[in-house]
């Protein structure tokens, strides 16, 4: 990490550590005296969380706080960025969950944690807790790019969103395809780990779908720092010849926003609008709340330093960190896959652990388990089912086995999927 980084994110941690910071804040609810659990993050395992919680522990008082106004989901967007899926179906209005299961919903940016105090600092004023649950999801790392300059990333960010962090940049991305008026279109893939790997392979699909229908002359360049997932190599080959260029093991050594260029070890390319997706890392809030794992020489790995069973910060049992910001959990896989589905089982399992403690019983052992759907073609259907299982190897060693399934007659099975999970989080009706 850049020196100057580095010392940011020392300086914010003290700063939240200090008890000046949270001075002049109002207390947004009443000390609870010991029942509450805040959880930060409302998306796939906050919302889970909440819910499993309030079933498990109805006693304790629950409070969701998230920073967006609506739920909008990921799983679907690209399917929803053709054209193919109803907005609606993808967005979700937080105080209908909240209501339902008899939680607190605030709409609120936490911008510090002090974990001496038990204590979150908001937007809009503090709050005490006796469990936290952080589920803020993943950042986009732009400084192996641009260092330490922020106006670069902030550009990037603008201008060629990666939107794949809850929140609008996916309707920047969809007013960009539908006025794309054609030349070359760069989408860029970062090493691994992000989150649901196939998505960005699905998403140029999608877009070339879409480019086909609107009668441009398009060009989409895949250029992939990995060796691709699921065969795509072949479904571009065979299905999208003429729409999508890919370029495996192709790792970015320069981005070049005004010049609207990027070099890889082994080429220049020149672009007319991009999607570009930097490297992924755990959000922000972990970082400030100084629970980033480190590697054997010290380094930050980027990503939250979590039990592996348990899912508690290491040295702080009072906070869960569940979801896409967690780290390796084995040494034989890695980390667990960034799906919706996992973190919504991680957030259960939180939930679990947590109200296990409040009663003084012993937490079972538990691993999520993930099916990720992917769309590779629209006309005639074509469907990947991605299932992912974890066991509990001996002491607390996990297993990883996978499964994946194509399917040529698909029925609608990733949107009853999506269906489901929208109607256990969100309590979403049809
Ligand atoms: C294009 C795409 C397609 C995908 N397709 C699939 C799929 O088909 N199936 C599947 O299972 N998964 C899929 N995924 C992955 C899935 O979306 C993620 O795994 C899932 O969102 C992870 O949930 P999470 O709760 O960890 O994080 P998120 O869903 O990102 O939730 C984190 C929440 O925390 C909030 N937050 C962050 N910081 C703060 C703060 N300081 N204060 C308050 N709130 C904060 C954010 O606004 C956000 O709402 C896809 C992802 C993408 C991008």
């Amino acid at each position: 990490m850049p020196f100057r980084r580095r010392r940011f994110l020392a300086a914010s941690a003290a700063l939240a550590a200090s008890p000046l910071f949270a001075q002049g804040l109002p207390a947004l609810l009443p000390a609870s005296g010991g029942r509450r659990v805040v959880i930060v993050g409302g998306g796939w395992a906050g919302l889970s969380a909440a819910r499993r919680l309030r079933d498990l522990a109805p006693e304790l008082d629950v409070v969701l706080l998230e920073r967006n106004t609506v739920f909008r989901s990921a799983p679907l967007g690209n399917k929803w960025l053709a054209g193919r899926v109803d907005e609606r179906l993808l967005t979700h209005d937080y105080a209908v969950a909240a209501k339902a299961y008899g939680y607190s919903f605030l709409r609120a940016e936490v911008t510090a944690i002090d974990r001496e105090k038990r204590r979150v600092v908001t937007s809009l004023g503090t709050l005490d807790y006796d469990w936290l649950v952080l589920a803020v999801g993943v950042r986009d790392d732009y400084a192996p790019w641009f260092g330490d300059d922020s106006e670069a990333a902030g550009v990037a960010r603008r201008r060629y969103p990666a939107a794949f962090v809850a929140g609008d940049e996916i309707l920047t991305l969809k007013a960009k395809v539908e006025s794309f008026a054609g030349g070359d279109f760069l989408m860029t893939i970062p090493p691994q780990p992000y989150r649901c790997p196939p998505a960005p392979y699905e998403r140029a699909c999608m877009i070339a779908n879409r480019f086909r229908e609107r009668g441009i002359k398009a060009r989409i360049i895949v250029v992939d720092a990995g060796p691709g997932v699921l065969g795509f190599h072949r479904i571009f080959a065979e299905h999208y010849k003429d729409w999508i260029t890919y370029l495996p093991q192709s790792r970015l050594t320069q981005v070049d926003l005004r010049g609207r260029r990027v070099a890889t070890d082994f080429e220049d390319i020149a672009f007319d609008d991009a999607i570009l997706m930097p490297p992924q890392q755990a959000g922000d809030l972990i970082w400030q709340a100084g629970l980033i794992g480190v590697d054997g020489t010290g380094k930050p790995t980027g990503w939250a330093d979590q039990h592996p069973v348990h899912l508690h910060a290491r040295g702080d049992e009072r906070v869960f960190l569940v979801g896409d910001l967690m780290g390796q959990v084995s040494p034989l896989f890695g980390h667990y896959t960034k799906t919706g589905q996992a973190a919504t089982r991680l957030g259960r399992i939180a939930a679990e652990e947590i109200a296990a403690r409040f009663r003084g019983r012993e937490p079972e052992r538990q691993v999520p388990d993930s099916v990720c759907y992917v769309t590779p073609r629209l006309d005639p259907p074509e469907l990947i089912r991605v299932e992912t299982e974890y066991r509990l190897r001996g002491g607390e060693m996990i297993a990883q086995t996978g499964r994946q399934v194509h399917d040529r007659q698909p029925r609608g099975e990733d949107i009853q999927w999506a269906k489901g999970m929208f109607a256990e989080m969100l309590a979403w009706r049809e």
